[in-house]
């Protein structure tokens, strides 16, 4: 059975990823992620349980022997907190697959003072005794991943039964040891409605974060179930409706126009505040003053970080395979270096792909030409995974920007889709 993982926080791409841990603003600002990642994703292994439909690691049953061994990773561990000591995301796979899993926190966490945050699978690997050793050797954050309300859309996106049960019970586990969850949600056909019913599933539990990550068609990831553009502008716009009354943050992964749109969103309300002021003193204002704020725009609720500087594949992130590859990401995993052969500080900084990547000037059609290029840039993984050059503008971006209007300039179109919608309501048995 052809089993795939879409997009869960193990697909690692940057955005969402930078928020693992709770760095404060300031520090989040001073950051020069042409030194140093904000975070980084290290994918211990890619052995697994179970085999999801859109798994970005097409994860295999059994530990390849290659891995990077329990030395080779606190080397590395020494090499990230040498380079900043950016949020660690410890994946896979499935994390729990490797004993020394713990040692890798403890090490991290409480010998090099880092923040350390674990995306594991929801098999019976995670126990209560498991979870709680894990939280023991200084665990921030426990990633899980929930792509349906319930077990139909769960597990038929997973196609693998049981794992939503499964799921709920981790879910239990945790928020009964009071350590702090994240969920990770693929936004795909497959749950394209059943947005809001997921909210209000997770609302139950000690969920302080939701990420709804963007399906990018790599590994089992296919580019049939991806939403549209117009789609991701629609789920764009409830997430950001929705954030401002969730009880906890929404976010976004593989989804950096996301930023874009709120800036846009943000600019159009701040015009009506300040239309409203002007008319209740009076006055007249020029029509569309309030749009006129700049790239500096900071916004108070702290995506003002994202408005002035975006984490992007290879730009303040950076994924560790399980053999020691040094990528851009999760989702572009063209290695840039391996950890073997060269530390991860040079090739963070001077590898040749990381470099062009964080070069915004080198970014072709609409997204090289947009008002919203140094704050977005497209998703990079997105770009390489559909046209083959990661340089290439986010063919799944609705905004065109007047300047790249007036050049001509646009994006490759998105692949079009050729399966019903009905296919996307069918049980679990397909594969
Ligand atoms: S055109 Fe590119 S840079 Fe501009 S908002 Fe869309 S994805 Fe972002």
């Amino acid at each position: 059975m052809g089993a795939k993982e879409v997009g869960t926080y193990r697909g690692h791409s940057a955005e969402a990823d930078s928020r693992a841990g709770a760095k404060p603003y300031a520090e989040y600002m001073s950051v020069d992620f042409s030194q140093q990642p904000f975070t980084v994703a290290w994918e211990i292994t890619r052995a697994c349980a179970l085999r999801c439909v859109h798994c970005r690691a097409e994860a295999i049953p059994r530990r390849n022997p290659l891995e990077l061994t329990t030395e080779e990773g606190f080397r590395f561990i020494d090499d990230l907190k040498a380079i900043g000591g950016p949020i660690l995301v410890v994946t896979g796979g499935d994390p729990m697959m490797r004993r020394d899993v713990y040692d890798f926190i403890s090490y991290a966490a409480n010998d090099k003072g880092m923040r350390v945050a674990l995306s594991p699978s929801a098999t019976a690997l995670l126990t209560k005794k498991s979870l709680g050793k894990a939280k023991a050797c200084g665990l921030l954050r426990t990633h899980i991943s929930l792509d349906g309300s319930n077990a139909a859309i769960h597990d038929g996106f997973r196609q693998m039964p049981g794992v939503f049960q499964r799921t709920m019970e981790v879910l239990e586990t945790l928020s009964d040891l009071d350590m702090t969850i994240q969920i990770g949600t693929t936004v795909s056909r497959y749950n394209l409605n059943d947005l809001q019913a997921i909210m209000d599933v997770i609302s139950k539990y000690n969920v302080v974060m939701w990420n709804l990550f963007f399906l990018v068609p790599t590994g089992r990831g296919a580019t049939e179930d991806m939403i549209s553009p117009e789609e991701h502008e629609r789920v764009f716009n409830w997430m950001y409706d929705v954030s401002k009354m969730a009880p906890f943050d929404v976010r976004s992964t593989a989804a950096m126009h996301y930023r874009r749109m709120v800036m846009q969103r943000r600019r159009a309300e701040m015009a009506g505040a300040l239309e409203h002021a002007a008319e209740r003193a009076g006055e007249s204002m020029p029509p569309g003053k309030g749009y006129l704020t700049g790239a500096g725009y900071s916004f108070q609720d702290g995506m003002g970080q994202s408005a002035m500087k975006g984490v992007n594949d290879g730009n303040g992130f950076a994924f560790v395979d399980h053999l020691g590859n040094v990528c851009p990401s999760g989702f572009l995993q063209t290695p840039a270096g391996n950890l073997r052969k060269q530390s991860f500080i040079e090739i963070y900084r001077d590898s040749p792909l990381f470099r062009l990547l964080r070069d915004y000037s080198q970014l072709k059609g609409k997204c090289g030409a947009c008002d919203f290029r140094d704050v977005c840039g497209g998703s990079r993984a997105r770009a390489f995974a559909v046209t083959g050059d990661y340089m290439e503008s986010e063919p799944y971006c609705v905004y065109t920007s007047p300047e790249a209007r007036a050049r001509g300039l646009g994006a490759p179109p998105a692949p079009p889709r050729e399966r019903p919608d009905s296919y996307y309501a069918q049980p679990v048995t397909r594969g």
